[in-house]
């Protein structure tokens, strides 16, 4: 299988799927350009090999057809700036004009496709489309992981116009290899921390992950459909009364596959849902009406503490409090340290999902941790045990 590390760039045009959907405020400048950042060493090793960039990405939504704030015209320029060449705009994705201007590249320049999305068939995966596309390059490289689960015309469909030119980019490729660190063959113990609002939302993920690891810590919001699914009261904590017998299910699949499965026995509750609350810690199952649990309480953070911290791998989805209010931040944050300190005596840590990569950030962790994905959907497909199209078009599975 050719990799970017052993492909030959020279004289060739690189057509690199990259994920380049940033925010822009009101003025049209990037608010935040991690997602670009993440793609520079793929294009810049195609660069430094002697190859042409040619990029390409979806930016937005566009709804039918060119829309001028989807241009990827606001992005050249920061593009240009952070590579140090000038970076060409192609007038469109596809067509003939755009295929001469690709082929007319000269080695070290760069070329920038037109959003991806202005066509219908990018999202309709359509295979026209798809070969267009194809014919703007002589290899592709998928860098985009955070659209990897989706069997989009760049992302999947086009592989089969490069049988012997294609490849992951260094992105995805680390991302990838990260999760199989956790998903295929983990060292143990692996541990599984699960937080975040709602149970409904996880279930998929928390299935599948009882066949993998050895302990799970379900937290947050989640807490309280288990305490109720156990004739616990809840009081007024966010509880999904639609899934208890799912939760029933959840804990009696954990007993039959041997997971030690955590759920918190005290929480901080309050009685209201702010900073200026008043607050108690209560037994979880123990919460009267007015008050809400927030937070793990202090006996249940020593026991995810000790399990963490004993752990070879680590996975971490979710807060397992209203981290965003510093009274309730104390459960997510000593989690977060845990890990640290777990990964500092060798074991792999990875989070995932937008808000525990915002918790770790809060608390300065993101240096302890081995890995943090910022891929979202993906990650989570890949982690509920799904192919990703847009890997296995890579891998030609
Ligand atoms: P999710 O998007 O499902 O991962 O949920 C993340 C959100 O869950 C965060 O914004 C947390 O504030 C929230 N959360 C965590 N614990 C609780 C809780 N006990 N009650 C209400 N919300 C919570």
């Amino acid at each position: 299988m050719q990799t970017i590390h052993n492909y030959d760039f020279s004289g060739k045009k690189a057509l690199i799927r990259v994920d380049f959907n940033v925010p822009l405020n009101e003025n049209f400048e990037i608010t935040d350009d991690t997602r670009i950042q993440a793609a520079l060493p793929t294009i810049k090793k195609v660069l430094e090999e002697g190859g042409s960039p040619v990029i390409m990405s979806h930016f937005g939504r566009p709804k039918s057809g060119p829309e001028d704030k989807f241009s990827m015209r606001h992005l050249v320029g920061h593009l240009s700036k952070l590579l140090g060449v000038e970076v060409k705009l192609a007038p469109d994705c596809v067509g003939e004009e755009v295929k001469k201007m690709a082929a007319a590249l000269k080695t070290g320049e760069v070329m920038m496709l037109e959003n991806l999305r202005f066509h219908k068939g990018e999202e309709k995966g359509d295979e026209e489309f798809a070969k267009q596309l194809a014919e703007n390059g002589d290899c592709w490289i998928n860098d985009a992981f955070g659209t990897a689960h989706r069997a989009h015309a760049s992302t999947a469909v086009i592989a089969k116009f490069f049988p012997n030119d294609k490849m992951f980019g260094y992105l995805i490729e680390s991302e990838v290899k990260s999760l199989d660190k956790v998903v295929k063959d983990p060292k143990r113990p692996l541990t599984a921390i699960m937080g975040g609002a709602k149970v409904s939302s996880k279930i998929t993920i928390i299935e599948n992950l009882l066949s993998s690891v050895d302990n799970l810590i379900l937290g947050g919001g989640m807490t309280y459909t288990f305490v109720k699914a156990n004739g616990g009261e809840v009081g007024n904590s966010i509880c999904e009364t639609d899934f208890l017998d799912t939760a029933r299910n959840i804990e009696k699949l954990a007993k039959e596959k041997g997971v030690n499965l955590i759920v918190a026995t005290d929480v901080l509750a309050a009685d209201d849902f702010s900073e200026n609350a008043n607050t108690k810690i209560l037994p979880a199952n123990e919460i009267p009406k007015g008050w809400q649990g927030l937070d793990a309480g202090p006996e249940s953070i020593a026991k995810f503490k000790e399990v963490i911290e004993n752990s070879a791998t680590i996975l971490w989805n979710g807060p397992v409090g209203v981290f965003e209010i510093d009274k309730f931040a104390e459960g997510s944050k000593a989690v977060g340290e845990a890990i640290v300190k777990a990964t500092e005596k060798g074991a792999f840590s990875l989070v995932g999902g937008g808000d525990s990569v915002a918790c770790v950030n809060k608390f300065g962790l993101a240096d302890g941790m081995s890995y943090i994905s910022t891929a979202g959907g993906a990650l989570l497909e890949y982690l509920e045990g799904r192919v990703l199209p847009g890997v296995a078009a890579v891998r030609g599975e």
